[in-house]
Parts: structure tokens; sequence; C-alpha cells
């Protein structure tokens, strides 16, 4: 089966093919560790993971980095304002190391917390500042590069598809926007690639360099360490749609310009995550973190759960009321898991049990084939995972509708396959859970039953209820459920 993603480069959705197959090259960009990130920020991690997970079910081997900004990047996305680092760094009275560390480990447990696969490389601007440097120099011997007040600026006029991925109007923004503040700027898209340490001020993060003490800008982190990692050429570079305009714009920049090859083949990226009155941000004072929703009673997965039921490409407006109602949505569907696992395991390992039900041709093929290519086909079409869901409700009903035990195992495995993409954790252990007398108690039922013995049956019934479990009278015979205050294994 063909994947296909939206490819923002051209557009369009594209046939995903490598450039090294097996092997798949994806950069992700990571955080800029000042801040917890909150809910909004890890919706775009939520939607690399699912198409990390897609490309690994489709067999590939996934080659996946992640960068730490810990160093470079402004309070505005432009080149003006002071280091977000250092900023936070004055304000909690520790240094910008420090408050690097802290958030770089936070970011990194609300990635477990979501059960997002970690990169295979987890990349700190602050251990490449020789790389970056390098490409500074490279870019500068081709003629891309000027020395304005405050540091060394690419300039975008030299570059003849300068803006191709947002597909920026340059004329426009040379009309429309005045060239600001930095003095010795020439064009208003000209971004720093290296930044000059103010005069007379010591900065805690600050290196030598050709051009003189300071530090880089934000964008060349992720071109110098994605070509370090991945190759000049790569296969899948991904981030959030507001990077789509500057930093990813001017990545590009940077890479095309030094090497003279196309830097990404496809580009994909996520959209935002807001509430009613509009964005998220610690700026607005209405940040939501995981330690927030936890707090609220919420597990973390039930957040992807809601993520995974919008398209990544659609923006989701976020209450606690559409959370609960994911939580309840993900509980359902857990349990009626754990009740074919249940199923499963009672005819694993208590083969008496099978005696007590009825037979019936139950053709998984038939049955279910159509609906789990239905499912592996959603997940290849540009990640459809709401799609994707509907189809594993149908699944499920199908199960309950056919009592389909014969087919638990093969059913168990499809789910496994499932999950490993949607990564919601929904295979429980249930053997465990089963006391040893319980077929022993349905043996004895199902002579009362024979027998028309009703009082002593429902008697039985009650003994199995307060072991954890529910029987089910059914034309194939006693099924058993797991009680509702046990479900949650
Ligand atoms: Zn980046």
């Amino acid at each position: 089966m063909s994947l296909k993603i939206y490819n923002t480069l051209s557009r369009k959705l594209e046939e995903f093919t490598p450039l090294n197959p097996p092997n798949v090259g994806l950069y992700t960009c990571g955080p800029t560790v000042y801040m917890y990130a909150h809910i909004g920020n890890l919706r775009t991690y939520i939607f690399e993971d699912i198409l990390k997970r897609v490309l690994l079910a489709n067999n590939y081997k996934v080659d996946h980095v992640m960068n730490i900004t810990d160093v470079g990047h402004l309070t505005s996305d432009a080149d003006t304002g002071e280091d977000k680092l250092e900023k936070e760094a004055t304000k909690e009275n520790k240094n910008a190391w420090e408050i690097a560390a802290f958030y770089t480990a936070a970011f990194q447990k609300d990635l477990e917390e979501l059960n997002i696969i970690p990169p295979d490389i987890w990349c700190k601007a602050t251990d490449h500042i020789n790389e970056q440097i390098e490409l500074v120099k490279r870019l500068e011997s081709k003629g891309f590069t000027y020395r304005a007040d405050d540091g060394i600026y690419f300039d975008t006029s030299k570059l003849s598809d300068y803006g191709k991925l947002a597909g920026l109007d340059i004329e426009g923004l040379k009309a429309g926007i005045r060239v600001e503040m930095v003095a010795g700027k020439k064009n208003p898209t000209d971004f720093a690639l290296w930044k000059f340490s103010p005069v007379g001020v010591k900065r805690q993060m600050e290196w030598d360099s050709p051009w003189g003490k300071g530090f880089p800008g934000w964008h060349i982190e992720c071109a110098a360490m994605s070509m370090k990692y991945l190759g000049e050429t790569f296969d899948i570079h991904c981030g959030g749609i507001d990077h789509i305009p500057v930093h990813h714009t001017n990545e590009i920049a940077e890479a095309e310009a030094a090497t003279g090859k196309p830097f990404v083949r496809y580009w994909l990226h996520g959209e935002f995550l807001e509430l009613k009155e509009g964005r998220m941000g610690k700026s607005e004072g209405n940040a939501i973190l995981i330690s927030t929703l936890k707090e609220k009673g919420f597990d973390p997965l039930s957040y992807r759960y809601l993520v995974l039921n919008t398209h990544y490409r659609k923006k989701i407006e976020f209450d606690l009321d559409s959370l609960a109602a994911a939580q309840t949505s993900l509980n359902n569907l857990k349990s009626t898991i754990a009740n074919i696992q249940l199923m499963a395991d009672l005819l694993t390992y208590y083969p008496n049990y099978r005696a007590l039900l009825k037979d019936a041709a139950n053709n998984f093929e038939a049955n279910y084939g159509a609906i789990v290519r239905a499912f592996d086909e959603a997940c290849n079409t540009d990640l459809n995972m709401p799609q994707a869901l509907a189809n594993l409700n149908i699944f499920l009903n199908k199960y309950q509708e056919k009592l389909d035990f014969e087919n638990a195992n093969e059913i168990l495995n499809v789910l496994t396959k499932m999950d490993a993409i949607l990564g919601l954790k929904l295979l429980p252990k249930v053997h465990e859970l089963i006391p040893a007398n319980l077929i022993s108690l349905l043996n004895s039922r199902q002579a009362k039953r024979t027998e028309k013995n009703w009082v002593e049956s429902d008697n039985l019934r009650g003994e199995i209820e307060s072991l954890g479990f529910l029987v089910k009278d059914t034309p194939r015979g006693q099924i058993l459920e797991i009680k509702g205050e046990n479900k949650n294994v």
C-alpha cells in the first residue's frame, strides 16, 4: 500500500518515496527550552509521532532527529528582542544552562506521558556551535551574507526562489513592510545568521567566531544539525504551521544557498490547537500543561486521543468538556478491548471453557478483512486518524455483533498493530485477573441452567460477579466481561 502525504512545498498530496529506502530521514523542530510546553505545542509532537509510527508500520527504518533550542531564539521570532533563555534565567534567578536542562527534562517527560516515541538523536544547538559557524562561513564564501550593526545577515535578495515554501510575496513585502530597527539590514526578509554579543554586555552563552563574539541565529541550528545527521538532502522535515513563513523558509534558504541542492523533499506542518478566546500561550496567560490536565484527573493519553480525532491539518478548538468526552470514549474503547482479551485468555489458558460455548462459522477475512484494510488506507492517506479511529470502532462493533471469540487472538493481533500506530496503550493485561475457580463456577452454572434451577444459576452469577466479572447469556453460550470497576486494567 502506498503512503500519501501533503507536502507544504508543492501544496499537494504526494506519494511518499524515500531517497534511500528503507531508510527515512525525519527531522522535527524541537522546543525552545525556556518554559514548559503547553498542550498546543504538544499537539505538533503528537502529529509527528503519528507520522513516524505510520512510516514504521510501512516497514521503513526511520532516522529521527529532534533539536533542542537552548540558545539564539529571541523573544520575537525575528531577530530582535532578548534571548528567551537568558531572559527566563534572570527571572528565575538561575543561569541559562540550568534553565535549558530543567525545561528539556520537563519536555521529555511530557513526550513520555503522551506515549510519543523519542527521536533517535536529540541535538542541542549549544553542542553544535562549530557546525553552525562552518555553515555561515560557507554562505559567506558564496556571497550570501553581509554585516549589519548587530550581526551577520543572510541576504535573501540573492536567492531567486526565497520564500517558496510559504509562497511569500517578496515584492509585496518590500513595498509593504518597512525594513525595521536593525541598522544596516537590507531587505525585510533578511535574517541573522550570527548575532554579536552587545557591546559591554557579558552574555551567559556566547562563543568566539570569525566575525566576533556572539551566538548563532535561530534558523541556522536546524539547517546545520539536520544536514549533519541526515545529509544535505533528506526526506521529511516537520513542525507547526507557524514555522512556515519564517523559520522553515529561512532554513531552506540557508541550506540550499550553501549546498546548491534541494534541502528537504517533503515538508509537513501541523495546525494549531486554540482555545475559544484564541491562541494559547505563556504570554496570553492561558497555557494548559500536561500537569494541569493530570491535576484535573485526566489521563494524558485522553488528550492524545482527542488530538487524533481531528486531522492534523485542521484547527482544534480545545475545551475541558471535549477532553472529558475523549476520556470517556477512550475508556470505553479500552474496556471493549479488555473483554476481547479476556475471552482470548480464557480460551487459551482454560481450554475446558471452550466446551461450554456453541460453535459458529466466523471467517476472519470475510468479516474483518475490508475494515482492517480501510484502517490502513486511512493512516496512509495523509494520516487520516479520525477515519482510522472510525474504522477501529467498526472493527470492534463487528466483533461484538458476532460474539466472535474464535477469532479473538487474531483480532488482538490486528489491534496490536493498530495501536502501534495510534499509541493509545489500548491493550491491557487481563490474564492475571482471572481467578482459578472461574471456569468451574461457569461449569456449575451451566449445569444449573440445564436443570432450569434459576435460583442457583443466579446465585452463581452473583458469585462470579463478586470476582469482578459479568456473565452474559448469549446464543453462543456464557460470555464473560470485565465488571465496571474492574475496567481500567
Ligand atoms: Zn527548526
